[in-house]
């Protein structure tokens, strides 16, 4: 069948939720994807910082083929091997406590939610959660409920008991603590809202009243963490250390596998079936994870992602004093945004006319999250594309 065809079809039975671009892809390797004619791209989006170690590399893959040939699943009531495995691991480089496994990020979210006030409750407190604005923690009822408003429209009612204030806003917080409060929610670094960091002091300053006030804190890298920014974990630049912590995106290398850890405390106030999951952490699932966390560790994938990440931004910088169009360069390791002066769509559109797959977010934000082990080379051509893409568009303005 043909791409176009493909196209057609999808657009009769999948429902109309996402504006999808008329590419079929049907093959990748590494950071190169092939579409359904054949052309070849190179991949700056990983699936949305999902396969953090490039498409189907070889050990993941082969982990999938053995665990799928042995045992696929046997439900959350008996131990599995693997999933023990993957647990000590997630445990050992997030420097948390205790672990539980789910199938994508908002369920972490969720499930960071329900034992924030499990937890709150135990000793007292209300069970409210404060969010920041501009935050992205998923498309479920709660976790829409945390974020922005445009996501929540006509979808009501809404669940109750979250409020936001505004990102790296300390006095706010401070404001809208009281009794009632169970969990702070925060990105580290904002991915959907367009590559925001926090400040140190800001999250330093969030550990402070969190610690004051017997409230959790809950960190999502969902999109930051399994070595992204050049750390397993974004936190691990800031130094400071949350209650609860959710993973997800790149921590399956592609397979759908989520995680929340909390540290001891919050882990002491949950009891026998009080959360549960019938996929989370299956066999399956936890064997890709268990070969994407070797692997980030066998080829040191996080240095390579802080190198090539201060490399690509300081090129983009420099691509910065040439045009205008470009207003800031923002990012840690290899999650990075090109904040313009203009909506940030058009130029995701030419960069894949120019075989680049990027993605625009927060409207004028071209977003670069690609797999930890891209090549100089591949980095090196998205920069002349990049440049190309600028150009003419530059050329297209001064025409007008
Ligand atoms: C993507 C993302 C989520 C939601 O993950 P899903 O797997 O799409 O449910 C939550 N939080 C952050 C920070 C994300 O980037």
């Amino acid at each position: 069948m043909e791409n176009i065809d493909l196209h057609l079809l999808d657009k009769k039975y999948y429902l109309p939720t996402f504006n999808r671009i008329p590419i079929t892809f049907v093959k990748g390797k590494g950071s190169k994807l092939w579409d359904i004619e054949n052309r070849e791209y190179i991949d700056m989006l990983a699936g949305i910082a999902v396969t953090n170690v490039g498409h189907c590399h070889p050990k993941v893959v082969k982990a999938i083929q053995d665990q799928a040939g042995e045992l696929m699943h046997i439900s959350n009531f008996f131990v599995s091997p693997i999933q023990v495995a993957l647990s000590e691991l997630l445990v050992k480089i997030s420097s948390m406590d205790r672990v539980f496994f789910t199938n994508s990020g908002a369920e972490s979210v969720e499930g960071a939610i329900k034992i924030a006030r499990r937890y709150a409750h135990s000793i007292g407190r209300g069970g409210k959660i404060i969010s920041m604005e501009n935050s992205f923690h998923g498309r479920t009822l709660a976790t829409i409920a945390t974020g922005q408003p445009k996501y929540q429209q006509g979808f009501g009612p809404i669940p109750h008991g979250f409020s936001q204030v505004p990102f790296n806003d300390l006095e706010a917080v401070r404001n809208v603590i009281s009794e009632e409060v169970a969990g702070i929610i925060v990105e580290p670094i904002q991915g959907e809202g367009g590559i925001k960091l926090a400040d140190k002091a800001y999250l330093e300053g969030l550990r402070q009243i969190c610690d004051e006030n017997n409230v959790a804190l809950i960190f999502d890298e969902i999109q930051s963490g399994i070595g992204r920014t050049g750390h397993w974990f974004a936190k691990d630049h800031y130094g400071v250390q949350p209650d609860i912590l959710t993973s997800a995106k790149g921590l399956g290398g592609g397979m759908p596998i989520g995680a929340l850890l909390c540290n001891e405390k919050i882990a002491g106030a949950i009891q026998f079936g009080d959360h549960g999951t019938t996929f989370g952490g299956n066999p399956l699932a936890a064997s890709a994870s268990m070969a994407t966390l070797k692997v980030i560790v066998e080829e040191n994938l996080t240095k390579e992602a802080k190198e090539k990440g201060e490399w690509l931004m300081e090129k983009l910088n420099s691509l910065k004093e040439k045009y205008s169009t470009i207003k800031e360069v923002r990012g840690m390791g290899l999650m990075i945004g090109i904040e313009l002066n203009e909506p940030a769509l058009p130029y995701m559109q030419q960069l894949l006319q120019e075989g680049f797959v990027a993605n625009a977010t927060a409207v004028n934000v071209l977003r670069l999250v690609p797999a930890l082990n891209i090549s100089r080379e591949e980095l090196e051509s998205f920069l002349l594309a990049l440049e190309k893409v600028f150009i003419m568009k530059k050329e297209l303005t001064n025409a007008q």
